[in-house]
Formats: C-alpha cells, structure tokens, sequence
C-alpha cells in the first residue's frame, strides 16, 4: 500500500511555510500576548455593511452570483477606478479577496519557466503561488530603504520575464511608492513588455500623500490593479476583493475563476455596495496616528523606515541578533512580533502589525525598546 505522504504533489511539497509555522507554533504557547502580528485592522465591519449583509441574506442573495460579479458592484468599481485612473480601467472582475485576484491572475499568465519580478520585502504569497504555478520568482533587494530601485530591477529582467509584481503601500514596510518611482517602474515595463501586478490592497491606508496613490495603471494601460475590502472595511472573513485590467487578461481570469472559486460570496458582494458608501476617513486618521506612535517611539532605538502607509512597520533587529533570534526573545516577553524571514531572503528585521490599541502599541514598544538596550 502507498505511504499517504507518496499522494502529495511536487507542487505542494514545493511551498514552503516553514517560517510561518514555526512562528505560530511559538505564539500558541502564548497567553493573551501584545499581539502586533495581526494583518487585519481592528476597527469592526461598518455597522451599515454588517445590516446590508444580513438583509442580503435576508433577500435570498444566497446563490451563484455570476462568475464576474454582480453587475453593480462591478459598474460601481470600474466607474470609480476609472475615474481615479483617469481613463477606463477595462474590464472588471469581483474576486475572493485579493488572495482570489493574485491566484487568477499568476494562473492566467504564468507558463512552467516564466518569471515574475518583485521587490524583497514582499508579500509572502507572491512567492508561493508563483511556485504552485510553475514559475520562478526573480526577487529584487531593495534594502535598506525598501525603494524601488529601477536600475536593480532592470537587471533581473530576463527574455523569460512576464509580470512585475508592485505592492504599494507594502506589505511589510508600509512603504509607498513615489509617482517617480511609479514611472520608473513603468518604464522598465514597457522596455521589456511587462504586464504589471498592482497590489493596492492597502490604497487607503495612506497617511502623507495628499493627492492619492499613484497607481501604475495611470501610467499604463497593461496593468491589473487589485484591490479589496478586507483591510479597508476589516471585512477579511468576507472574502472580497477586485481585480481590473485589459480585458484581454481580466477574461481568462474569469474563465479560471468560474472553475474554480466559482464566484465571490453572494451576501458580501451585496454589502459591499454599501460598505462603498460608509466614509473610513476616521479610522484612517486614527491609523496615521498610530504610524506617529510606533515610529516616534521604535526610531529611538532601532533603525527603522518611516512607513507612509498600510499598518505595518519593519525595524532592523539589533546589531549581532538575527532578526529570529530577537523575535524569540520578544515573544518570551510576550510580544507577538514576525521575524523578517517570512517575508524575505534576509534575515535582519522584524515585522509589527500596529493595528491593536494604543495602551498595546505603548506596551509592546517599550518591551521591544528594552530588548534593544
Ligand atoms: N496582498 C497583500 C499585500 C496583503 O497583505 C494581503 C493580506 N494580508 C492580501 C493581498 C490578501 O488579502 P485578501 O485575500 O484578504 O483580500
């Protein structure tokens, strides 16, 4: 008879979570931690979407909605990203969550052997999913100043190079793109005829740039922009998020999507049309203020990249630690940090969720300004 573990793919045996897991196995052992792990806000789903919701079950919203979506929360989120772009976006697709969007999107266009370009620090998924596609990750260093570097990027491109994956502000620096690095970007695009990846999940979590992201599809047209609703509505259990681009792309999306997820959720697709509408200028406020807090505080001790958006931040670990060497410690005084190896080839700096309360974000720095002497 077969051993079961002879049934597991190559493919899955190919993703590694080995650093993931080993952090969760140390936070089990912890009780009620200062927990600065969480990617998820901690403002709760607007009041008005949570009713929507209920009375979109209540309404029997509780079938397949068409593969793409239902055909308003499509309209409404072509309408306002081309009015935000500047032009029409293209074709639009509801996914499930922006996780949905990126899985579609790499199996749309990624062959056995095609490679996709990202920066490192990256969202750890991207690696992931290119594995499980058959691709190669080309992962571009942008240490210490986590910026994107065109030059750097220009040498990693190569004749099997496919898809630049952007991710402004970023997971897990909170940096965000300048519309001159944007250009950049861009400009390496289009010399090497490269479909971008937006991931723009984090877009209105933006606290010093005045006049909006600066999204590569203002600058060109063969980009996918994705976006969501699970940090702006802290709806990540809803499972929503969009995807927008040449319809060329966003079509066989769509067909793989209807073949796999099927659609996104009926009930949420409804409430989302509502969430659309409630103004989360408040809570943003309330997250640039914490951004103060958290660097006003770590910057005395550490060396750290001011973030300029999302709610993470990435401080170098103390000079003769490695970053998981530190982050054991952190987590025996029971602050939950990530050590930077889960996101990245380095590892030399620690990654803090800040979306917890401000009493937490004073407690757990302090432990962590200790630790550092
Ligand atoms: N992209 C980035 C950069 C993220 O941080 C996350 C969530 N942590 C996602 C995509 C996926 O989010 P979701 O699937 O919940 O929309």
């Amino acid at each position: 008879m077969r051993d079961t573990t002879s049934f597991i793919s190559r493919r899955a045996i190919a993703v590694d979570a080995s650093g993931i897991r080993k952090v969760f196995d140390l936070a089990a052992r912890m009780t009620d931690p200062i927990n600065f792990s969480i990617g998820l806000p901690d403002f709760d789903v607007p009041a008005p979407a949570k009713e929507a919701a209920i009375e979109a079950i209540r309404a029997g919203h509780n079938r397949y909605t068409p593969t793409q979506g239902i055909e308003p929360l499509r309209q409404r989120v072509r309408a306002e990203l081309s009015n935000e772009i500047g032009r029409d976006v293209g074709d639009s697709l509801i996914t499930s969550g922006v996780s949905g969007g990126l899985l579609l999107a790499i199996l749309a266009t990624i062959d056995p052997g095609d490679e996709a370009i990202f920066l490192d620090p990256y969202f750890v998924m991207y690696k992931h999913l290119l594995t499980m596609a058959g691709g190669t990750a080309r992962i571009v260093d942008s240490y210490p100043d986590f910026r994107f570097h065109a030059d750097r990027v220009e040498k990693a491109v190569t004749p099997r190079t496919k898809l630049l994956i952007l991710n402004s502000p970023s997971n897990p620096t909170g940096v965000v793109m300048t519309e001159q690095e944007v250009r950049s970007a861009v400009e390496v695009a289009r010399e090497h005829d490269l479909l971008i990846i937006s991931d723009e999940i984090y877009e209105p979590f933006l606290y010093d740039v005045p006049r909006g992201l600066p999204s590569p599809a203002k600058f060109y047209d063969r980009t996918i922009i994705l976006r969501g609703f699970s940090k702006s509505h802290a709806m990540t259990g809803w499972r929503l998020g969009v995807a927008a681009g040449p319809a060329e792309v966003i079509s066989q999306m769509t067909k793989l999507q209807q073949y796999t997820f099927v659609c996104a959720p009926s009930p949420f697709q409804h409430a989302a049309l509502k969430a659309m509408d409630v103004p989360m200028t408040d809570a943003i406020a309330a997250y640039r203020r914490k951004r103060d807090m958290v660097f006003d505080r770590l910057s005395k001790k550490f060396e750290v990249v001011k973030p300029e958006g999302a709610f993470y931040i990435f401080p170098k670990a103390p000079a003769g630690a490695t970053a998981t060497a530190f982050v054991e410690k952190a987590i025996s005084r029971n602050v939950l940090v990530i050590p930077g190896s889960v996101f990245s080839e380095r590892d030399t700096h620690f990654r803090i969720s800040y979306a917890t309360t401000d009493e937490k974000i004073a407690a757990g720095c302090d432990v962590l300004c200790t630790l550092a002497g």
